[in-house]
């Protein structure tokens, strides 16, 4: 990934595939609902402010503003979505690019400033590192792993929902690893604290870039071993028993907590 000049982005650029953030989203294609945009005909069409550019693999990344209101931009062919609605376009490579894009954005606009003294930060050797000269001390992109974990007991699985899921939504359990912790001693952990049950046979399911914020998340399957569930209220709002064949509402395809339901369904239904 490198800095453009915004400056060339006119005369260089033209020809480019571009993704293109603002404050409220990401700009796509009203038919198509594609963000990867011709840049020079996007650009002149609404009439756009580049403030940063970002070249990674011959696709323009950008953070701009419009003065257009959103009438105007619907009139001309284009729609402003969150970008995590793009976590489900059937193309896996703009998936790739919008989680790049959006996480390397939300960093760069985020990490100004030392921790330790609050000098400004300048650019390191590349452009995932950020330096401080007073302290010496160079800054990376962060992740918080976190786990997910799927608990089978016979053709039931255990889901969960938050207060903050869509009505009706249930999913897997997750939690973050805690420090000094692995992903496996946070699974049995996790499970222990929020429904209060023993599991094991822990098997890795995958893992997943969550940057809204900067969640990497680790999915294992587990099996019941013993307890009744315990809900621990701060966290969850309810988790029960679901028949294979009796599911509930379950979470967008974008995140891997659907994945991973899905290939406990697929083992189940064979
Ligand atoms: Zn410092």
């Amino acid at each position: 990934m490198e800095v453009i000049e915004t400056g060339l982005l006119a005369t260089h650029y033209t020809d480019h595939q571009a993704l293109f953030f603002l404050e409220e989203g990401i700009f796509v294609d009203a038919q198509t609902a594609s963000p990867l945009l011709p840049f020079g005909k996007t650009v002149h069409s609404l009439d756009l402010v580049v403030e940063r550019a970002y070249l990674y693999d011959s696709t323009l990344m950008l953070r701009c503003q419009s003065s257009l209101p959103l009438d105007q931009i619907v009139e001309n062919g284009f729609d402003i979505h969150n970008p995590k609605a793009l976590l489900t376009f059937p193309d896996e490579k703009i998936q790739h690019l919008v989680l790049r894009a959006a996480q390397w954005l939300a960093w760069d606009e985020k990490l100004q400033y030392c921790s330790k003294c609050g000098s400004k930060v300048q650019k390191g050797k590349d452009l995932t590192e950020k330096r401080c000269n007073t302290c010496n001390l160079s800054f990376f992109p962060k992740f918080s792993p976190a786990v997910m974990v799927l608990i089978q007991r016979d053709r039931e699985v255990l889901l969960a929902r938050s207060a903050h899921f869509k009505p009706g939504v249930y999913s897997a359990l997750a939690g973050f690893v805690d420090m000094g912790e692995t992903a496996e001693e946070a699974a049995h952990r996790e499970v222990k604290e929020e429904v209060g049950l023993e599991i094991s046979n822990l098997e890795y399911f995958g893992t997943q870039s969550w940057p809204f914020p900067d969640v990497f998340m680790i999915a294992f399957k587990a099996k019941y071993v013993r307890g009744d569930i315990n809900i621990d209220v701060n966290e969850l709002e309810d988790a029960r028993w679901f028949d294979v064949k009796n599911l509930p509402e379950l979470p967008s395809y974008a995140s891997i907590s659907r994945r991973l339901i899905e290939s406990f369904i697929a083992a189940e239904m064979e």
